[in-house]
């Protein structure tokens, strides 16, 4: 029973939150971040060669919320240190693919050319291949759909999107 309390639970209050805070990204990105949301996110959706953009105040909120459920989970709910280190791991699952693998915004350049992380690759440059907050496809970043089904969705939703970005995969997705 012990073993149960100290490694499983908290375990399962990890990894559940990881998922959830990826169910929680896609729905946040689709109806908030392009929905009332927009004048934080639009400046992720514009080129610019600033380091920085309004986008990243959403990472600062999230960043607190963290915080806050750590310093939570320390002093009143315990369970709270456990939900709070899995939205942290979330954070950095998402600063590697998103950040990180899309938009380099790190010193060094890999583009996937296989497997599950060319499709988080393609998925994501394709989110960003349509003009505007409207009509985008694949919101979420951990998991993405495969390419051919996100064009029927484009298909569905009516709109265009630039081709080169599932061509030029040398030149980092325009942010
Ligand atoms: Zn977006
Ligand atoms: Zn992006
Ligand atoms: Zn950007």
């Amino acid at each position: 029973m012990d073993t149960v309390l100290y490694y499983l639970v908290p375990t399962g209050l990890v990894v559940g939150s990881v998922l959830f805070m990826e169910w929680f990204a896609t729905w946040s990105h689709e109806h908030i971040m392009h929905g009332w949301g927009w004048g934080w996110h639009k400046s992720h959706h514009e080129p610019h060669d600033d380091a920085l953009e309004k986008n990243d105040l959403y990472a600062v909120v999230f960043a607190g919320v963290a915080i806050a459920m750590f310093a939570l989970g320390h002093f009143a709910w315990w369970p709270l240190t456990w939900l709070g280190l899995g939205v942290t791991i979330y954070g950095m699952l998402y600063f590697f693919f998103h950040d990180g693998l899309v938009h380099q915004r790190w010193p060094f350049k890999h583009i996937p050319r296989k497997g599950y992380m060319k499709r988080v690759y393609q998925a994501h440059r394709l989110h960003h291949a349509v003009q505007g907050k409207d009509g985008c496809v694949s919101f979420g970043f951990v998991y993405a759909q495969p390419v051919d089904k996100l064009l029927k969705e484009l298909e569905v939703n009516k709109r265009s999107y630039d081709p080169q970005a599932l061509k030029d995969e040398d030149r980092p997705a325009t942010h």
